[in-house]
């Protein structure tokens, strides 16, 4: 799977129940984790037609993805705290969103480096 992903179209992003805003990898906060391996330093909301600063790392999935196994697979994208807060809302995505795999076995834990 990949570490981070652009799409260009506009897509359906499910945000997911029980996750917190605070990262179990050494990035310190989803956010964080986001901002480290998108190389995007300032994030909007992901969510189409909203003009908020995305601070916060949203889990998504995305449970209309042409490829089954991606469907299941929770990936970072920012979010404004009042789309972030909706847990379980399905939105559209903006054009061009960045999703950074929330896998940190992967990510993180693997050192793996952008080059
Ligand atoms: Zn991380
Ligand atoms: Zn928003």
């Amino acid at each position: 799977m990949k570490i981070k992903y652009t799409v260009a179209a506009s897509v359906v992003i499910q945000n997911e129940n029980g996750t917190s805003l605070r990262s179990n990898c050494s990035c310190g906060y989803w956010i964080d984790h986001w901002l480290q391996f998108s190389d995007i330093s300032s994030p909007s909301c992901s969510v189409k037609d909203c003009n908020e600063l995305g601070l916060h790392g949203a889990h998504v999935t995305r449970p209309a993805h042409k490829d089954e196994n991606m469907r299941d697979l929770s990936y970072i994208v920012p979010m404004c705290a009042s789309h972030n807060s909706q847990k379980g809302s399905s939105f559209k995505s903006k054009l061009g969103v960045t999703f950074v795999w929330a896998n940190i076995k992967k990510t993180c834990s693997n050192n793996y480096v952008i080059s």
